[in-house]
């Protein structure tokens, strides 16, 4: 396989020499200024899902935690080497978002994993371990969607989970005590690869609704 490494090079030129030039203030500013965020952004690490293409945000918008699935495992102090768990306590607590959005996606390969047969290896055993964060929504999907086309459960799967990454938040004290006091406000998302869409999770009624009406519609 050949590498892809001169193709990124060339595009970290064009950066440099169009995009950095033209912002130069604003990007010496953010040194000045730190960092103050709008939200932090959980979102999976598949690369169609790119959280500041998809909000128009610019450096300095969003703190975001990508991972396998988008998803959060539940608070325990026990647990050693936790990444997403480390970048929520860092954006609660010091940094002190408004907001956190959770945003799932169509079409994750997290999400078909979980109906996937995988043999442990050593190629992939923290994956298998990771995969057990969705769990809850394939029981879920499979209760109340049994028997419909798999492409139906698995856009289920992608969403309900969303649900349960949600309630997982809750479980740090830091996130429940900040949202109880009405300072911090939680998100969960879904970003339609094919349509470029964003629908979000009403929890009035239980519902996926439009982020907002389409642009054209
Ligand atoms: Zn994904």
């Amino acid at each position: 396989m050949d590498s892809n490494i001169k193709e990124i090079i060339k595009g970290y030129s064009n950066f440099q020499s169009v995009k950095f030039k033209k912002n130069e203030e604003r990007y010496k500013n953010l040194v000045d200024e730190g960092q103050n965020p709008k939200a932090l952004f959980i979102g999976c690490s598949d690369s169609r899902v790119v959280p500041d293409l998809i909000t128009g945000s610019n450096p300095g918008d969003l703190f975001i935690a990508r991972n396998i699935g988008n998803f959060v495992a539940p608070f325990n102090p026990k647990q050693d080497y936790h990444a997403t768990a480390s970048a929520i306590e860092y954006a609660v607590s010091v940094l002190e978002v408004s907001d956190i959005i959770i945003c799932g996606h169509s079409q994750c390969g997290a999400i078909a994993a979980l109906y996937k047969e995988i043999k442990p290896t050593d190629e992939n055993i923290h994956t298998i371990k990771w995969l057990e964060l969705g769990g809850n929504a394939k029981k879920t999907a499979l209760l109340a969607y049994r028997g419909k086309p798999q492409e139906e459960i698995l856009r289920y799967t992608e969403k309900v989970s969303i649900i349960f990454q949600l309630e997982n938040l809750l479980t740090y004290p830091a996130v429940k005590r900040r949202v109880d006091k009405g300072e911090l406000f939680l998100h969960g998302w879904y970003y339609d690869i094919k349509e470029g869409t964003i629908e979000y999770y009403n929890d009035e009624s239980y519902e996926f609704k439009k982020l907002i009406e389409k642009t054209g519609d």
